[in-house]
């Protein structure tokens, strides 16, 4: 399997009736650059910064911040990086952090309620960013985003510190595209200007579908019981992907289901053309697109939609068996 993957990898995740799906990966660490290479991902698609937070027993310091992301960029040279600010709370609990005690968490004070609540260490870390690019393009994305304002706020507080970084004659970035992670529904229902000022959408898959359906993704009594091929779910993606699309808005899928061969078709098939997932889920995701019709794939999806099927997974599966 290795081998048929590797002869692949340099090879676009085009399908059969020629339409191309850009594949990145996720990354967290330093030690997940090299996958960049061996993977043949096109670029970062997310990189989770909380790790560097976690794995301490203090808020990490500006600078050491600044060459740790800028490492990440001399490792990722010319594919580009999109960094996600600080994503915490819910299941992601700092030991140094005061115990909030909510009974909550995942629907509680986490990601950008708190970067935007207590912005100090969202400051600085928005400044180790700018650092660390020295001068290079890069991709910033909030996490949770769940209504305009906050993205407007978030993006606002980015701007300042760019101008203050200039100020301090620093170089910024050549290029600093500004994007927002959809991981609530509300977000696909946003005003028409969030879609127009957003420079790209992320859909956080693990967090929307948790809220899709109410269930706690850490909780798998619960969690089992929706399938991400279940015709709502999808349907929610084609949503967001024609909004998308109707405001030239980029969007990218970046949750684990990217990196599921089956669930990666349909949402391709729902019109996502970007996807980010773990480096070993590039491989057998591009191997499943290249071999696929996608405008047959989404007429099987249409047709199990339409006979009132909960999920398209065995309509799906029976033509993925028959086409051999
Ligand atoms: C997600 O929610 O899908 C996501 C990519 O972010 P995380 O899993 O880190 O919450
Ligand atoms: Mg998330």
């Amino acid at each position: 399997a290795q081998t048929k993957y590797a002869a692949i990898r340099n090879e676009p995740a085009t399908t059969l009736d020629g339409v191309t799906v850009g594949m990145q990966m996720n990354a967290g660490l330093m030690v997940d650059l090299p996958s960049l290479e061996t993977s043949g991902a096109e670029g970062v698609g997310l990189f989770r910064t909380e790790l560097q937070f976690l794995m301490r027993n203090a808020v990490p310091k500006r600078d050491e911040l600044a060459a740790l992301y800028s490492r990440v960029m001399d490792a990722a040279g010319d594919k580009r990086v999109t960094f996600r600010t600080l994503d915490i709370g819910s299941d992601k609990v700092l030991s140094y952090m005061k115990n909030i005690n909510e009974p909550n968490p995942a629907m509680g004070w986490r990601a950008i309620r708190m970067g935007l609540d207590k912005p100090g260490v969202m400051k600085m870390q928005l400044q180790a960013l700018l650092r660390g690019a020295k001068g290079r393009p890069m991709n910033i994305m909030f996490p949770f985003i769940a209504q305009y304002s906050e993205f407007l706020d978030s993006r606002a507080m980015l701007e300042a510190v760019v101008e203050s970084e200039k100020k301090l004659g620093h170089a910024v970035p050549s290029e600093l595209k500004v994007g927002a992670m959809l991981e609530t529904p509300s977000l696909a229902f946003a005003p028409d200007q969030f879609f127009e000022t957003c420079d790209f959408i992320s859909i956080g898959g693990n967090d929307l579908k948790q809220f899709f359906y109410a269930a706690d993704r850490e909780n798998e009594r619960v969690r089992s019981r929706y399938d991400t091929l279940n015709v709502s779910f999808l349907s929610f993606i084609e949503l967001i992907a024609e909004r998308c699309k109707s405001f030239d808005t980029p969007v990218s899928f970046c949750g684990e289901d990217a990196g599921k061969p089956v669930e990666a078709l349909c949402f391709a098939a729902m019109g996502l053309r970007n996807l980010s997932m773990r480096p070993a889920s590039i491989g057998p995701v591009k191997h499943m697109l290249r071999k696929a019709n996608l405008a047959e794939a989404k007429q099987v999806i249409d047709t199990a939609r339409g006979s009132g099927a909960q999920s398209v997974r065995k309509d799906l599966m029976d033509w993925l068996k028959n086409r051999g």
